[in-house]
């Protein structure tokens, strides 16, 4: 540790990442007079949103109504929607704006910075917090919790072979899925969502599938366990990818988990499509005297169902013309394409955007300040929480907004 580093602080955040930095910054800059220290493990800060977004980093989502983002959220978001009235994406967008760094919006309404480079967010961020005089001590990992009979906190800091103890009036846990700070958390009396993965991909080995890895759908509902998502679809070298099935992963990621990662997937190639209207199409095509001598794989009778795929999902009909097509093939091909089942056998990973669903129970938290209800002077922020959103840049909104919010109620 740095002889220089005070051992009384004001406030201390665990955490240099999105939710630690917007806490510190937005604190140090409403009351300049506190000492405010970033404690960072890692030999950088803000290590995930260089990384994010493939470098170019999802600051946010242009979704402005706090009533509608919360429902990109399977957890959180009932606890989010008062926190979304105070600091929602307009103001990370403003926030960032203000700060030199200029937001665009994507056709799916993803938020990049203009530069398309994380780097210019994770600059902004560090900029700010050295104007607002925040510090940050890097290869500082915190091993250590405990309160103080004054009403602070004691921690036991390790960095590089030395351990020191430091003192601080607040404290803020934004460890994002750190496992090892939940259990100092723990060790402070809070409960927590035990941790599973959220936002994968599913593992499904299907030959309607087999060697379309790369063929997209744009609009596909599916469906499992009860739970409904729907969006683009990716055939992948492994199953299935793409928005509808990262959102199906996250409302379903507890399920999934318990069942070990199987479960019988329903998929509509034809996004909103009844069984009834396919089959209308398809009894059109039959019934199309131009089509009697023409074989059904040929062409998709869809045209949003690429001919790869198409010819694999009539593959059980055989090198027929549409003419020798039967009643109930053309049934079966309806079901096929409005309610295929497909086995789920495994995840695979999303590289994007990687979250965890889990983390300190939303019961122990008061969200208009983000203060712990079960111990004085304790703040969360950011994944730590059990908060996760769907693919898109909702992850790191929740990361701005509880930061700021914490930020907000440590500084007075
Ligand atoms: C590859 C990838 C891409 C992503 N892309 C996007 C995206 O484009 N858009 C989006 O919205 N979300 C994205 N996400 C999710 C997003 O990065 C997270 O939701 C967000 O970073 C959470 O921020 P946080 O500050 O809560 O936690 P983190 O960013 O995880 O920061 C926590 C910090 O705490 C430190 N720490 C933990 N324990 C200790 C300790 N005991 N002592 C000291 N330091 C400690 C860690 O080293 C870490 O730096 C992505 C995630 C990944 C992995």
């Amino acid at each position: 540790m740095s002889t220089k580093l005070s051992p009384i602080w004001d406030i201390i955040i665990i955490g240099g990442g999105a939710a630690g930095f917007f806490a510190a910054i937005r604190t140090a800059e409403e009351n300049p007079t506190l000492r405010v220290l970033i404690l960072e493990k890692a030999s950088q800060t803000l290590g995930k949103v260089l990384v994010s977004g493939g470098g170019r980093c999802n600051v946010t989502h242009a979704c402005f109504e706090p009533a509608k983002l919360i429902t990109y959220y399977p957890r959180g978001g009932n606890e989010l929607r008062g926190a979304f009235s105070r600091f929602q994406p307009k103001d990370t967008v403003e926030w960032f704006e203000e700060r030199g760094v200029k937001l665009k919006v994507e056709s799916d309404g993803r938020m990049f910075p203009v530069t398309d480079d994380s780097n210019t967010v994770a600059n902004c961020l560090r900029d700010a917090a050295k104007q607002a005089r925040v510090r940050v001590e890097l290869g500082a990992s915190v091993l250590g919790v405990e309160k103080t009979p004054q009403g602070g906190f004691r921690l036991e800091v390790q960095k590089e072979a030395q351990k020191v103890f430091i003192q601080t009036k607040k404290l803020m846990f934004a460890t994002g899925g750190d496992r090892k700070s939940q259990n100092l958390i723990q060790s402070l009396g809070h409960n927590i969502a035990p941790q599973v993965p959220s936002l994968f991909t599913f593992n499904i080995k299907d030959k309607r599938i087999h060697d379309l890895a790369g063929v997209a759908v744009e609009d596909v509902t599916v469906k499992m366990d009860g739970l409904t998502a729907r969006g683009p679809l990716l055939i992948t070298h492994w199953g299935m990818s793409g928005p509808a099935v990262l959102r199906l992963s996250a409302w379903g990621a507890r399920i999934l988990f318990d069942k070990n990662f199987a479960s019988l997937l329903t998929v509509n190639w034809l996004g909103d499509y009844k069984l009834d209207a396919a089959l209308e199409v398809l009894q059109r095509n039959k019934d199309w005297h131009e089509n009697a001598r023409k074989k059904i794989a040929a062409h998709s009778a869809f045209s949003q169902i690429p001919i790869r795929l198409w010819k694999q999902l009539v593959y059980f009909i055989g090198d027929k013309n549409w003419a020798d097509v039967s009643k109930a093939e053309i049934q079966k091909l309806a079901q096929e394409l409005t309610a295929g089942e497909y086995k789920i056998q495994g995840k695979g990973q999303f590289k994007d955007e990687f979250v965890t669903c889990g983390g300190v129970s939303l019961k122990e938290v008061d969200f208009k300040t983000m203060q712990s209800r079960i111990v004085d002077g304790l703040y969360f922020g950011g994944e730590v929480l059990d908060i996760d959103g769907i693919t898109g840049g909702f992850n790191f909104q929740a990361a701005w907004t509880t930061g700021w919010l914490a930020g907000s109620a440590m500084s007075g």
